[in-house]
């Protein structure tokens, strides 16, 4: 299994740097994770818009979904278009992002599947096991398991036993850190810190953590400081083109 970062801006891109997605790739199979502002470029310097075989959208934020419109664009809008692609998402989540161009003009681009949280089923060769995990809005945290190893994406969630639990012993958890040291007040619970998503690694007992969403102009080396103090083991901050093999 590799993971490929695309972004982990929160919020909205910046200069170089994309807001939340990720490519997940086991056995040819190429799966995006998130699809926030700016993704559909960094991917396609990876894989052409009709290379890709799924996708899988943690929550409704435009900074987690709003690419889908231009790669379903780019699926559709070509000469030879490509087949619907499947697409998984919490019920309703993808009603703004899919409403961007005229009734039906992507409907032949896509194959909505909808899933509630805490579902667990099968996108080409990975389990999903999914978890409702505390946001703004519902926000579906994925584990993703292929080959005996073993990838947990939060999306954006404040900390909770809800991420503990389906991060256990996993090999990668990829976790929101829109802050360094402390959420403010008005996010509290439904976002988390460097330090939280440490705690919760230390917590779950995973054997590495990437950091992500941070807030734009969040210094990468602080929000990494920040968690190294409640984490001892591998600890990495999403950055474009960063990737993981986990074999
Ligand atoms: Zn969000």
């Amino acid at each position: 299994m590799r993971l490929t970062v695309l972004g982990g801006c929160g919020a909205w891109p910046e200069p170089g740097q994309a807001c939340s997605g990720f490519l997940v790739e086991q056995d040819g199979f190429r799966l995006l994770v998130d699809a926030g502002y700016a993704t559909l470029p960094r991917l396609l310097t990876h894989i052409a818009a009709d290379e890709l075989d799924a996708v899988y959208i943690t929550h409704g934020h435009p900074d987690h979904c709003a690419d889908l419109n231009p790669l379903l664009r780019a699926r559709a809008l070509p000469d030879k278009p490509a087949p619907p692609l499947p697409v998984y998402a919490l019920p309703g989540a993808l009603d703004a992002v899919l409403a961007l161009d005229r009734p039906g003009m992507l409907d032949p681009a896509i194959m909505l599947t909808p899933f509630e949280a805490g579902d667990t089923f099968e996108i080409g060769p990975f389990t999903a096991r999914t978890a409702l995990l505390p946001h703004f809005v519902p926000n579906a945290g994925v584990r993703l398991t292929a080959n005996d190893r073993a990838i947990v994406y939060t999306g954006d969630a404040g900390p909770g036993p809800a991420t503990v639990e389906l991060a256990r012993d996993a090999d990668l958890l990829v976790a929101e850190a829109t802050h360094a040291e402390e959420v403010p007040e008005s996010a509290r619970g439904m976002l988390s810190s460097a330090r939280d998503a440490a705690d919760q690694a230390t917590a779950a007992g995973v054997r590495s953590l990437l950091l992500t969403h941070l807030w734009p102009g969040t210094d990468p080396y602080t929000a990494r400081a920040a968690a190294r103090a409640g984490y001892a083991g591998g600890i990495g901050v999403a950055t474009p083109g960063l990737s993981f093999d986990l074999p």
